[in-house]
């Protein structure tokens, strides 16, 4: 989301830091609590992990990005957090680009990590509206739509993704987590049926969103994000860019406008009331409570369904 107040420490500044923490954290195999530590990048993976690991005391899942944040596009870790990945035994992570900080704390020879990529294996959507983000330069993997986790078919891919690779990596607890982690999927298997089924002959599948996260869900689900509001996380767009999409909204006969909780558009409503567009609230769930029940995403995800009904149909 918008950029953090703390301070902000860029990550060739750290690696002094990781040299100095590596001494003391190296050959434990669980952190100071004797708890298996695994640490989520971001809030969705965390309440995927979290969900996988119910019931198993000897595990404890944190976060890395505060829950209320969003996607980490441009966040910057601050010395604690260097710490937090650091002393995890093992770190989820989205991938495709989504955590550009990652890749440059843990080359191999730094210190050896057992890192899960959820997306992995999953047939990614090129990056269509971002512009290459100063940050996302050199991960390599910038040119994709890292936003899997905004669709249930996806989520529940990536949980069994999560699943299959944590069962093999804590092989003590791998019956437990396999049967959390297969009735999780289930569960949003069920939530991706009812999206499929109740989103069938749309009206009118014309959207304009405002960051590019809801295109997975677009693709699974039959609506088209024809162009997005803020062209790179954070940044309202200019008066040119706001013509241009009220251009756009009369001349494609968009259906309507999504204003997002985590990237809250102040334009949106200007845009929607210029253009005589209903403007509409999708939660991605790329944030929450800092204590979600297990089955937030399944909730927020009811509420966003019944907003499609009405948006669309
Ligand atoms: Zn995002």
């Amino acid at each position: 989301m918008k950029k953090r107040c703390s301070i902000i420490t860029t990550v060739a500044a750290l690696s002094a830091l990781l040299l100095s923490l590596s001494g003391i954290t190296s050959g434990s195999p669980a952190g100071p609590s004797g708890k298996v530590q695994i640490v989520a990048t971001f809030f969705p993976i965390y309440l995927f992990v979290e969900n996988i690991a119910s019931g198993i005391s000897d595990i404890e899942v944190t976060l890395l990005l505060p829950a209320g944040y969003g996607c980490p596009h441009d966040f910057s870790l601050a010395p604690e957090d260097v710490k937090k990945v650091h002393q995890a035994d093992i770190i989820i992570q989205d991938g495709l680009g989504m955590e550009p900080f990652l890749p440059d704390l843990l080359k191999p020879g730094r210190r050896e990590k057992r890192i899960i990529t959820a997306s992995d294996g999953v047939e990614a959507i090129m990056a269509k509206f971002r512009e290459t983000g100063e940050h996302l330069h050199d991960t390599g993997t910038f040119q994709y739509n890292p936003h899997l986790f905004a669709s249930p078919r996806e989520a529940a891919r990536m949980v069994a993704n999560i699943t299959a690779s944590l069962a093999e990596m804590l092989p003590a607890y791998a019956e437990k987590i396999k049967e959390n982690g297969d009735n999780y999927r289930a569960r949003l298997e069920k939530l991706s049926r009812e999206f499929a089924d109740s989103l069938k002959n749309l009206k009118n599948n014309r959207v304009i969103t405002v960051h590019e996260v809801f295109e997975y869900m677009g693709r699974d689900y039959g609506f088209e994000i024809l162009d997005i509001i803020e062209k790179e996380a954070g940044q309202e767009p200019s008066a040119r860019e706001m013509m241009n999409l009220a251009q756009r909204i009369r001349s494609e006969k968009v259906a309507a406008l999504f204003n997002e909780p985590q990237y809250l558009s102040k334009v949106a409503g200007v845009l929607g009331k210029e253009t005589n567009l209903p403007v509409f609230m999708l939660d991605p769930v790329a944030s929450g409570p800092p204590d979600p029940p297990l089955d937030y995403y399944e909730k927020i995800m009811s509420e966003n369904l019944k907003t499609l009904i009405k948006a669309l149909k």
